[in-house]
């Protein structure tokens, strides 16, 4: 992996003043996803976070499944996360799942009980909400938050043995209904679910709640700082009541930071979800979707994600990213390592008219012209070539240096073409140009005899090999986003373009996921997931150009 120097940020400074003053010999940070769908981009800043600090201090890092809600979690997802985060290029040290602490937890909750700090409520969820209170009203004690240690202890036993219905009673820590922190007004620890779970099947019909079981999950796991986003500030007082009531021996750290969000992108995995489920896209891993799969898919690196991630920063205020910004890092690991080569994605065929029928000439072009070491590649030339459609016009505006009637052009890698004749259908549409060539004019003759304004790209119609070209676009546009509006009401019409185009023939090996550089239309991965038997199809990854400045 890159050699950079760490990029200093508020969570270092803690993680080093700790190892400083000898709190920790060693730290160790987790990331912690729930299987319930496919790891995104926010997810990326979350690893790279947790994995490099651990790493820059020879800590640990573990991979932690927080499966404690069975109705939403899969295996299919538990698969998908380890495979994204190996694929990020990080190895967690362990991994855990939070499933496998129920015992555990379980028993801490009766401690709580015997301390007198949780009591079995009766209330309906909608009561329990109607008496919390509101931010600037206290909330009202439960009529039931005074059983007594007994009674408690029997009816949560009753409860873990499945004798009462989803909904009907659930167990509630006893802090203060009156305190201005809503999380502490006796917040939810377990709630009934006569539900089958991934991991532990029907063992359990009772599971603890987010805000009990993440802390105990950290201090079981030894966690030493414990990151998640800024919605858990608020919670933290209740992380840190949970470690100390339970009586947990080692003491984690909760730390927040600002969770990452993008411009023109759904950063949440139930909305991506909806995606899927709705078949607005192809799966998790459509190349529109911010998924890891589908970046991957799409022809994104680990580096450039990595190095966005890192450059992005990690701070307490919240802040949108500019797309663009992720598309600068993919530009530029790309520009370095992605072979220039020529395809045509709107054919409009050319016969060059003075080009002896029947032969073909090999031409050499340069594999990257700003790096030598790439080498070079031998491309046939005969008479029948195709151009891009928008590399010619009838009726060309000033300024317009590429083909029309009468004008010559460079062809790249090859000769000066002049237009001499447009054939056209019956509806009056371009099918066709006649053209010659000079061939004084090959290129890397050095040839200075007189100078063109345009060089156009082209291949071989008798050497090239049919593909698909896939163009992405946002799925949503923010600027669409109205506040009234659900946002699969606003989904983008114009998200994936389809074009059916020809690639150099020296592209018929090429495998899942090599990456090339289209000389003037950008950077294409090749599908994995395309048929051998059909044609390429080719994903654009990004434009060559942006105005987009780091
Ligand atoms: P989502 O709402 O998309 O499901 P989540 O936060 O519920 O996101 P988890 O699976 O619980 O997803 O998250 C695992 C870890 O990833 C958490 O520590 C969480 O803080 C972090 N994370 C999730 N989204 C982002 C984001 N946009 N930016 C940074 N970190 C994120
Ligand atoms: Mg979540």
């Amino acid at each position: 992996m890159e050699n950079k120097p760490a990029i200093s940020n508020f969570i270092r400074n803690i993680v080093i003043q700790d190892l400083e003053s000898g709190k920790h010999s060693e730290i160790i940070t987790r990331f912690p996803p729930e299987p319930n769908g496919y790891l995104h981009i926010g997810h990326a800043k979350s690893i790279v976070l947790n994995f490099e600090l651990a790493d820059e201090f020879n800590g640990k890092t573990y991979l932690r499944f927080d499966d404690t809600n069975p109705t939403k979690e899969e295996a299919e997802y538990v698969e998908s996360i380890k495979e994204d985060v190996k694929w990020l290029g990080f190895q967690w040290d362990a991994l855990y799942f939070a499933s496998d602490y129920f015992q555990e937890m379980y028993e801490r909750a009766i401690l709580l009980i015997k301390k007198g700090l949780a009591y079995v409520d009766d209330l309906s969820a909608e009561e329990i909400r109607e008496y919390r209170g509101t931010l600037t009203e206290p909330g009202k004690e439960s009529p039931y938050r005074n059983r007594t240690v007994e009674e408690n202890l029997d009816l949560f036993e009753r409860m873990r043995k499945g004798e009462f219905e989803d909904g009907t009673r659930v167990l509630r820590a006893k802090i203060d209904m009156a305190s201005p922190n809503i999380n502490m007004r006796d917040p939810v620890i377990y709630r009934i679910l006569h539900e089958s779970h991934h991991n532990t099947g029907d063992k359990w019909c009772i599971y603890p709640m987010y805000d009990y079981a993440h802390p105990l999950e950290d201090a079981i796991e030894k966690i030493t700082h414990s990151i998640c986003t800024m919605e858990f500030e608020d919670h933290r007082p209740l992380y840190d009541w949970f470690v100390r009531e339970c009586e947990m021996e080692s003491i984690p750290r909760q730390i927040e930071f600002a969770r990452l969000n993008m411009t023109n992108t759904v950063m949440s995995k139930r909305k991506l979800k909806q995606f899927v489920d709705e078949g607005i896209v192809d799966g998790w891993d459509d190349p529109r979707m911010p998924t890891i799969s589908g970046l991957r898919r799409k022809g994104y690196t680990p580096k450039a994600i990595r190095n966005f991630c890192r450059e992005i920063g990690v701070a307490k205020n919240q802040s949108i990213v500019d797309e663009q910004m992720l598309e600068y890092f993919i530009r530029a690991d790309l520009n370095e390592t992605a072979p220039r080569t020529m395809a045509i994605l709107r054919p409009l065929k050319v016969i060059i008219t003075n080009y002896p029928e029947g032969q073909v000439e090999m031409l050499e072009a340069e594999n990257n012209p700003d790096d030598p070491s790439m080498g070079t590649r031998k491309i046939p030339f005969s008479r029948e070539i195709y151009i891009e459609q928008e590399d010619f016009m009838e009726n060309p505006p000033k300024k317009y240096f590429r083909l029309f009637p009468d004008n010559e052009v460079r062809l790249k890698n090859a000769y000066f073409i002049k237009c001499n004749d447009v054939i056209k259908d019956e509806e009056g549409n371009v099918v066709e140009l006649h053209c010659t060539y000079d061939i004084e004019t090959k290129s890397g003759t050095g040839f200075t005899g007189r100078k063109v304004k345009g060089t156009i790209h082209w291949v071989d119609a008798n050497h090239c090999i049919p593909a698909e070209f896939r163009l992405y676009e946002p799925l949503i546009l923010d600027e669409e986003e109205e506040e009234d509006k659900h946002f699969l009401e606003q989904i983008n019409p114009n998200s994936l373009e389809v074009l059916q185009g020809f690639v150099e023939d020296n592209m018929k090996d090429v495998k899942a996921h090599e990456k090339f550089q289209f000389f003037r239309h950008g950077y294409f991965n090749v599908d994995p997931k395309h048929n051998k038997d059909d044609n390429l199809v080719f994903n654009r990854i990004v434009s060559l150009r942006s105005s987009f400045k780091l």
